[in-house]
């Protein structure tokens, strides 16, 4: 029995710690807080005027019963005449306290009609404040004796008539407060109750009230719950004829939510792309080493003998060796590239001229070129005399390097995908806007399929893969497009298979003159 009571009493103890912590339990404890303050000070105004007004009704009663026994308190205090027991001018229950000049109580005089308690008692008590004092102050003043019984008492002296104006001693005009306390009593009483059921009923209404436009918040919350369980396709539900805060709440957790599933997205798929580019470059590195050491195995089991073998191994782990440093140095470039967007430095401003970089690509790229003619802007540079009139002066925002690399991977292409009696021209064209270079071939173009996909890393043609042994390794479109992008350019493709390819990279036009030339390194 004992412990169901204690079960039962943590639980309500636990109730109300849990709603004490409840939105509507801290908005109820704040009224309750608001309607304590309001009330007490309401209170205690109105219990002040309460009582000023009764104590100084008191007060009247006090002068108007020492006028009435003024003229009688000489005969008896200095005549001896006798007084009455009880003086009818006195308002009931009051009382007439006489001493002697040296403070000495000599009789009391009470009123008619209903008395409370009795009065002699006054009279016997030895009295705590000065009379002579008192009379000098003439104001009535509040008085508690030892049996606790509260008074408002008036001291008046007795004086001789004959202008000599002798005290003959003092009388204490008294009225009993006990009526006037009473009705102080009762009224607090009433008040408190009033203001209790004031309370119990604004609690029901207040929480009733606060019921339906707090529902929204608890939704959210556990909606809140859902999404941090990992749903974070959820989105907090849109209320109608919700407050105005709710509503920027819901919209700005919304906001946020959605910026969050953004991030998580955009990690993902950058861890994904980093698993797969890892994978891909394990791939493309494996495929030269396996190849190398095949032909050393190849050798060491005699192949050294025979000069045939010997040659084609050495010319075939070349060819790998060569693969293998252009992978290295095209990850390298990818690695450079991603650590400069990634430092967070303000991009600087860089400029090169085409005119300083042809003539030191073309050595490069003759010997590949075979019967195919390499045009720039209608003239066939790769067989011009003049070469430098036949270059434009087209000022790039890149860095002399870049714009080698780009040119390079664009025309090793374009020679790669051309059959040899094909044409490969670097069209270029300036506005006030746009400063643009084509690199255009005849040659297979690319299938439809392939282009969304061209400029991804490690990306092949399905016909690039069959090529002969030693060909790109797909990130030579990858390393153009990032150089053009981090430089705030654009890179576009048109293709059709059987007619050629046009690659067309656009930057902002630079004006020359504002900007300082980017030296060859
Ligand atoms: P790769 O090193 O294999 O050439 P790239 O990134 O340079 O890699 O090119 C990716 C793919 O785009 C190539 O495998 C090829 O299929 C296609 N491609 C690029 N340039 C051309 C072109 N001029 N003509 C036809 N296909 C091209």
């Amino acid at each position: 029995m004992i412990s169901k009571i204690i079960n039962y009493t943590l639980k309500v103890h636990n109730y109300f710690k849990n709603w004490r912590k409840s939105l509507i339990g801290q908005l109820l404890l704040r009224l309750w807080f608001c309607f304590i303050l309001f009330f007490i000070i309401i209170g205690s105004i109105q219990y002040d005027a309460l009582k000023n007004s009764l104590y100084q009704g008191v007060e009247q009663n006090l002068l108007s019963d020492y006028h009435s026994i003024r003229n009688s308190m000489y005969d008896w205090l200095g005549r001896s005449v006798l007084p009455p027991a009880k003086f009818a001018d006195l308002r009931p229950g009051n009382f007439v306290a006489f001493y002697s000049a040296d403070s000495k109580p000599k009789f009391i005089v009470y009123s008619y009609g209903r008395i409370n308690q009795d009065m002699s008692t006054f009279i016997k008590q030895e009295l705590n404040f000065n009379l002579y004092q008192k009379a000098l102050e003439n104001e009535p003043f509040i008085y508690t004796d030892s049996l606790n019984n509260r008074y408002m008492l008036l001291v008046q002296p007795v004086i001789t008539t004959d202008f000599q104006n002798v005290i003959l001693g003092y009388a204490i005009i008294g009225e009993p407060l006990y009526e006037e306390d009473l009705v102080l009593k009762n009224s607090i009483k009433t008040y408190i109750l009033n203001a209790l059921l004031v309370l119990l009923i604004s609690t029901f209404l207040v929480a009733y009230a606060l019921q339906k436009p707090l529902q929204p918040l608890l939704n959210i919350s556990a909606t809140a719950r859902k999404i941090a369980g990992g749903r974070y396709d959820l989105r907090l539900p849109y209320y109608q004829k919700t407050s105005f805060e709710i509503e920027q709440l819901q919209e700005a957790l919304n906001h946020m939510l959605s910026q969050m599933e953004a991030a998580l997205n955009t990690e993902r798929k950058a861890k994904e792309n980093m698993s797969r580019f890892i994978a891909d470059a394990s791939h493309e590195l494996r495929t030269p080493h396996t190849s190398i050491r095949g032909f050393l195995e190849i050798l060491q089991r005699g192949g050294v003998e025979d000069k045939e073998i010997l040659n084609s191994a050495h010319q075939t782990m070349l060819i790998e060796t060569e693969r293998l440093i252009r992978l290295t140095e095209s990850l390298l470039t990818l690695n450079r590239l991603a650590q400069e967007e990634q430092s967070g430095e303000p991009p600087q401003q860089y400029s090169c001229s085409l005119k300083d970089v042809i003539p030191e690509l073309l050595p490069l790229l003759n010997p590949m070129l075979g019967n195919r003619t390499l045009k720039i802007n209608t003239y066939e540079i790769n067989k011009e005399e003049r070469l430098e009139a036949a270059i434009p002066d087209q000022i790039l925002p890149l860095k002399p390097d870049e714009l080698k690399q780009i040119l390079f991977n664009l025309l090793n292409n374009a020679i790669q995908y051309t059959a040899d009696n094909g044409t490969i021209e670097i069209i270029t064209g300036t506005d006030k806007e746009k400063t643009t270079i084509a690199v255009k071939d005849n040659g297979q173009g690319i299938p439809p399929e392939d282009l969304p996909h061209i400029f991804e890393r490690f990306f092949r043609g399905d016909r690039s893969r069959s090529r002969t042994k030693g060909q790109g390794s797909g990130l030579g479109l990858a390393i153009v497009s990032e150089l053009v992008r981090i430089r705030g350019g654009e890179i576009k493709v048109d293709s059709a298979l059987g007619i050629g390819s046009t690659f067309i990279i656009s930057f902002p036009t630079v004006i020359s003159e504002s900007l300082p030339r980017t030296d060859l390194q």
